[in-house]
C-alpha cells in the first residue's frame, strides 16, 4: 500500500494539468456548521465529499473539466476506482518525479 502525490502522478489527457477535482453529484454544496456565535459567527468545518459506492461522484481535471474515465470509458465514481487509476494509467508513478521529460 503506498500513497502519493496526485499532483505528481497525474497528468490530465487533454491539458496536461496536475490537479484533480472530485464533484459529487445530486449535491450542489454543503458545508458543516460547527459552531456560532453571538451574532451568527459561524465556523465551518471543511467540506469532505466521501465518495463511495452509494456516492455519485465523478472525477475531472481542475483546469479543463476532463472526465476520468476508467478502461471501459466509465466514469470514475470512488476514491478505490481512482487510485487504480493512477495506480495503472499514469505510466509517471513508478519513475522518481520529475527526474527527466519524455518527448515523444
Ligand atoms: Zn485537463
Amino acid at each position: 500500500m503506498s500513497t502519493f502525490m496526485v499532483e505528481d502522478v497525474f497528468r490530465c489527457p487533454q491539458c496536461g494539468y496536475h490537479v484533480i477535482e472530485e464533484v459529487q453529484e445530486n449535491v450542489t454544496a454543503l458545508s458543516l456548521v460547527n459552531a456560532i456565535g453571538e451574532g451568527g459567527d459561524v465556523a465551518y468545518s471543511p467540506t469532505a465529499v466521501d465518495c463511495t459506492d452509494e456516492t455519485e461522484c465523478r472525477y475531472e481535471c481542475f483546469q479543463c473539466g476532463e472526465i476520468l474515465v476508467d478502461e471501459d470509458g466509465s466514469p470514475i465514481r470512488t476514491t478505490a476506482d481512482l487510485y487504480i487509476y493512477l495506480n495503472t494509467r499514469q505510466p509517471t508513478l513508478s519513475l522518481p518525479p520529475k527526474k527527466e521529460k519524455r518527448n515523444g
